[in-house]
């Protein structure tokens, strides 16, 4: 399996929207891997997960086309992930196409919220919920519960081709007890995780920073979820976090992270 990480970014991405911080001003100023937009990732070219508001940016850039895509996976219903306006220009009058060339799956919440506002729309919706597998083209999708969102079943999306597993994990939080133990005896290919606050940690409950990543990577490593063999990438970066690209290479590169960057491809 190839996954491409599109953005590499949190919610209002690098350089931020109305941020002129350290971070942002380097990213300004260096550019490449420093500017990260809005988080999002594609599998094999056609497994779309998360429609950020940056996502025909991100298209554009890498030469890759939405017509590719037989699937659009959400994990959760948070702006930079859910940006449903988009959806509209998968159809007539932009194109010829009176039904999505794609299915679209995703949780309760967010189902219900496109069916508010385009209830009439010919889109393939199924309903994803944390630990309940699905098939799709081959592939088995598990989704696994995020500490995240309190009244939404926010999700981390576990992807096997029958032969790899990767874990797709932006907006984790501090897994709970019941996604520790998922996880326990299942090994990964690819564990891209979330390191949202990278230096800077905040009292917020639903992302990671540098240590809470380490914590939860060996935590992983002790549970065998993660072995040598295991590539492991960050993302979901924001600025607050205090952290250039080449900041969070120094600390992860020694402790055999990969830092992600948008438009990394990710081969298992
Ligand atoms: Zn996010
Ligand atoms: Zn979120």
């Amino acid at each position: 399996m190839i996954l491409r990480i599109l953005g590499s970014g949190s919610a209002d991405g690098i350089p931020a929207f109305f941020s002129n911080d350290r971070v942002s001003e380097h990213a300004r100023r260096h550019g490449g891997k420093d500017v990260r937009t809005r988080s999002g990732a594609l599998v094999d070219g056609h497994i779309k997960i998360d429609l950020p508001p940056d996502t025909l940016l991100q298209l554009q850039r890498d030469g890759l086309r939405a017509s590719d895509w037989s699937a659009l996976v959400f994990t959760h219903s948070h702006d930079d992930h859910f940006s449903y306006p988009e959806l509209q220009y998968a159809f007539f009058p932009f194109n010829d196409n009176l039904f999505a060339p794609f299915a679209i799956y995703a949780n309760a919440f967010i189902l219900s919220e496109i069916a508010g506002y385009y209830p009439d729309w010919p889109l393939e919706l199924h309903e994803t919920r944390s630990f309940v597998p699905f098939r799709h083209a081959g592939y088995t999708i598990t989704p696994v519960r995020a500490e995240h969102l309190e009244d939404e079943d926010s999700q981390n999306l576990m992807i096997d081709d029958g032969e790899r597993t990767l874990l797709y994990a932006t907006d984790t939080g501090w897994w709970p007890e019941v996604t520790w133990n998922f996880l326990k005896g299942r090994r990964l290919d690819l564990l891209v995780l979330e390191c949202t606050e990278a230096f800077q940690p905040t009292d917020y409950h639903g992302h990671l920073d540098a240590e809470t990543f380490l914590r939860a990577l060996d935590r992983l490593r002790r549970q065998g979820t993660v072995d040598d063999g295991t590539v492991v990438c960050t993302t979901h970066h924001s600025h607050s976090g205090n952290a250039t690209h080449d900041e969070l290479e120094r600390f992860f590169r020694p402790r055999g992270v990969l830092v992600g960057f948008d438009g990394m491809e990710l081969e298992i």
